[in-house]
């Protein structure tokens, strides 16, 4: 099958040929129509993430069809334990032994991908191959950090890529004020974020109009963390949502005083995937998407390095 492999970190993605994974006890195979392209791609290709194994076939929002015709997704989390403490306590993303797809299982930059049927879900009907990709990562993880970020009604979104523009459209579906922060100039992300009924967008540099009562952090740059302090509303909520991020500048405690929480989200549980993906045709959230080929991967994530997607960027297999 045509695949696209990370040899080594900090190497460009390459198309090959590589034999068909074979499914074992448990296991499904999956034909893949789409794949999303995450961040995370990105860290692992420039090694700010380790690969599990290499060669490598990341990609861990894929869409694709079972051997018996169900049309199925398979996120990021792949296989857990399920008899650490974690497991055991309902927060199986957290789990000891997890095995995430795309990083310690191969991905769906590939023709075909083999999954645990465990952790394998059925997809919403009404949304195209293309168009419901970006839920399978974008949409679980900005579900999971917007549940963790509280209640509050003004809401800052720090990034405005793939997670962002499909959290902003369920924040407001609920309600809530989304202020979208971005880096200075970006006037595309501002437009979609503006599109998708953000009140207000701006330079993440600097504090929005309000205070906010929490903020989302999907950029990966340290620096925003003391940024969105600064924005955030006494007893208010800053959540970091990426798994990797540069390092977070030093700041004064006055920023966090006064019951402000900093926290981090990690992963995602598999109740996280049905909830969102019942929710997500209720509201219903559009998904703004660019296609790519298999054969265009790394271009794929040298336009996502490079600040150059808007929405979310999807390898398509046919
Ligand atoms: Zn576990
Ligand atoms: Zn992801």
């Amino acid at each position: 099958m045509r695949a696209a492999l990370l040899d080594a970190p900090g190497r460009p993605l390459r198309p090959a040929e590589v034999a068909e994974p074979v499914a074992g006890p448990g296991q499904v195979k999956v034909r893949v129509h789409a794949c999303g392209v995450c961040r995370t791609d990105l860290h692992l290709r420039d090694g700010e993430v380790p690969a599990g194994h290499l060669p490598l076939i990341p990609g861990h929002q894929i869409v694709g069809m079972t051997e018996d015709g169900t049309r199925v997704g398979i996120p990021w989390l792949g296989w857990t334990d399920g008899t650490c403490g974690y497991c055991r306590s309902g927060r199986e993303n957290l789990c000891e032994h997890a095995r995430f797809t795309g990083r310690d299982i191969d991905g769906g930059y590939a023709e075909y991908a083999v999954a645990d049927e465990r952790f394998v879900f059925p997809l919403p009907d009404g949304y195209p191959d293309l168009q419901v990709a970006p839920l399978l990562c974008g949409g679980l993880i900005g579900h999971r950090a917007l549940r963790l970020a509280g209640d509050g009604v003004r809401l800052g979104l720090y990034g405005f890529g793939s997670a962002a523009h499909i959290i902003c459209q369920v924040a407001v579906h609920e309600g809530r004020r989304v202020f979208a922060f971005t880096r200075a100039g970006d006037e595309g992300a501002r437009a979609l974020a503006l599109s998708l009924g953000a009140e207000w967008a701006g330079d993440s540099a600097e504090p929005g109009p309000e205070p906010l009562d929490a903020a989302l952090i999907f950029a990966p740059a340290g620096e925003l963390v003391p940024a969105a302090l600064r924005a955030t509303a006494p007893g208010g909520v800053v959540v970091c949502a990426g798994i990797h991020m540069s390092d977070i500048p030093s700041f004064p405690y006055e920023a966090l005083w006064q019951e402000r929480v900093l926290r981090s989200v990690a992963n995602l549980t598999r109740d996280d995937a049905r909830e969102f993906l019942a929710l997500a045709p209720r509201i219903p959230v559009r998904t703004t998407v660019t296609q790519f080929t298999l054969e265009e991967a790394e271009t794929a994530l040298s336009r996502l390095r490079a600040g150059r997607i808007e929405g979310s960027a999807v390898i398509t297999l046919q």
